[in-house]
């Protein structure tokens, strides 16, 4: 940064100072984002470290993962609450490239992690993309990507704009139309690659599905995944 625009940003932050993220408290110039305390107090789930944690089990015997693994333990009322809440509904993607960083260094070093091709986010809808302007899980593909020094692709794994009335149709169909939500563009580049599947939130994980049994349809392409945060 030159030393003008610095000087602007010293002069702005007096009159507007960044606040952490999480506790509204003043950053300090070393700061960004998130202030020290928080940072030190992260509900941190070290799931990149264990293969059998809760998240593998949730995709068992539903679509083949390698590995799974979040950040943080979401709960109400907490950092991990405020932090989400920042980066999908105020426009804050910043955090979702700064923690995605974070936690991609942390998986480099990872065994676990070691072999990963490709990074894909989760596609936004079209239409919630359009009202809000970006999409949350590719700011945080964009910090894996710096993190773990592996490239990322918006364009593989896209979403189709179809929508339905689901409730009115037969659970099989309604599987069937989740699956349809989700396009590979060009199977051809994901071929024998693994993918780093990455999103916000893990909850039931019935869009990660989706897009997984998406990418693994034709069995020649390894997925793992990796969100921000997790119930827990
Ligand atoms: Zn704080």
């Amino acid at each position: 940064m030159s030393k003008f625009i610095s000087l602007i940003n010293n002069v702005l932050s007096v009159f507007y100072p960044d606040l952490c993220v999480s506790c509204q408290q003043v950053l300090q110039q070393n700061e960004k984002h998130l202030c020290l305390d928080c940072m030190l107090h992260l509900p941190e789930t070290n799931y990149h470290l264990d293969h059998s944690n809760p998240l593998t089990l949730l995709f068992a015997g539903r679509v083949p993962v390698k590995e799974t693994a979040s950040l943080l333990f979401f709960r109400k009322g907490t950092h991990t609450q405020h932090i989400l809440h920042s980066l999908k509904y105020r426009g804050n993607k910043e955090i979702g490239a700064f923690l995605g960083e974070y936690y991609g260094r942390k998986l480099a070093e990872s065994p676990l992690y070691q072999d990963i091709d490709l990074i894909i986010p989760i596609p936004l809808h079209p239409k919630k993309l359009k009202k809000r302007g970006y999409n949350q899980s590719e700011w945080i593909a964009k910090g894996l990507s710096a993190g773990m020094n592996v490239p990322y692709n918006t364009s593989l794994l896209v979403r189709t704009a179809f929508t339905d009335t689901q409730t009115k149709k037969g659970r099989y169909s309604r599987w069937e139309n989740v699956k349809s939500v989700f396009a590979v563009t060009d199977h051809d580049t994901l071929r024998g690659k693994h993918i780093l599947i990455c999103d916000d939130v893990l909850t039931t994980g019935a869009t990660m599905e989706a897009a997984i049994s998406k990418l693994t349809e034709n069995g020649d392409v390894t997925v793992s995944v990796v969100t921000l945060a997790c119930a827990g």
